[in-house]
């Protein structure tokens, strides 16, 4: 089996899985794309935790971890079956690395995961797991954790983070606004980061990037990239679009 590559995604808002978009066709047509993984191992900006963990249910269940969206939404199920030994795989891998991983029994798949994958793996019919982050161990942590993570893409497996390029909940516009300057400009300084493959200044990002800390007054959505990026090699964008003004959308993909 060829090394799969590692994806960043940003999922928005989670009316994604539903409102066409750009973003929403984006990711409808990728998992096609890029094909059909063993597993998926997810790291989503909506599980942190205090300690590094690894979710190791056999059935995740469908987490709606968000309020005052359409009904409709809520009935939304993505019902993938987990797969406990790879858990254990990746708990023995990020102890290899000296990351002590515990075993978790009570996650599932919050919209992080779920939106997404309900978009590029429809059929919900490959095992998925969630890895947690820790926001309060910075950049460089979940760049290591995304390194310890890499021998699993020779499995076939996708690594796959899920947040947001831009991130600023408090400053949304109308759904279809034109992109503002101040998350445009940061967007585009991670695309010539990436692409200069420059990870030392990526990880380093909340002193060199414009805007940086408007864009992510907090920085949960922004760390699910430094794991793609630290389980990939070269990174190439392979989507941008805008919605809500300040939330780009883009995706890479790490090869
Ligand atoms: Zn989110």
């Amino acid at each position: 089996m060829s090394t799969f590559p590692a994806v960043f995604v940003s999922h928005g808002a989670p009316l994604l899985a539903i409102d066409d978009g750009a973003a929403h066709r984006f990711m409808r047509g990728y998992g096609d794309a890029l094909g059909r993984p063993r597993a998926i191992v997810v790291a989503s900006a909506h599980w942190t935790t205090v300690e590094p963990a690894v979710c190791a249910v056999v059935q995740p269940k469908t987490i709606h971890d968000f309020g005052g969206f359409p009904r409709a939404l809520y009935q939304l199920a993505y019902p993938a079956p987990g797969e406990p030994a790879l858990a254990q795989r990746v708990a023995q891998l990020l102890a290899a690395a000296k990351i002590d991983c515990a075993l978790d029994e009570r996650w599932g798949l919050d919209h992080g995961a779920w939106v997404p994958l309900m978009l590029m793996y429809p059929a919900a019919d490959i095992p998925v797991l969630q890895i947690a982050l820790q926001p309060q161990f910075g950049p460089h942590h979940h760049f290591e954790l995304g390194r310890a993570l890499a021998p699993l893409r020779e499995d076939g497996v996708l690594i796959l983070g899920s947040g947001g390029v831009t991130h600023n909940l408090g400053e949304l516009a109308a759904p279809g606004a034109a992109p503002m300057a101040w998350a445009s400009d940061f967007s585009d300084w991670i695309h010539d980061t990436i692409n200069a493959g420059d990870n030392d200044a990526l990880l380093d990002y909340r002193r060199l990037a414009p805007q940086a800390a408007r864009n992510h007054p907090t920085e949960e959505h922004l760390l699910p990239l430094f794991v793609a990026a630290g389980a990939g090699a070269r990174g190439r964008r392979v989507h941008t679009s805008t919605t809500y003004g300040s939330l780009m959308m883009d995706a890479y993909v790490f090869d």
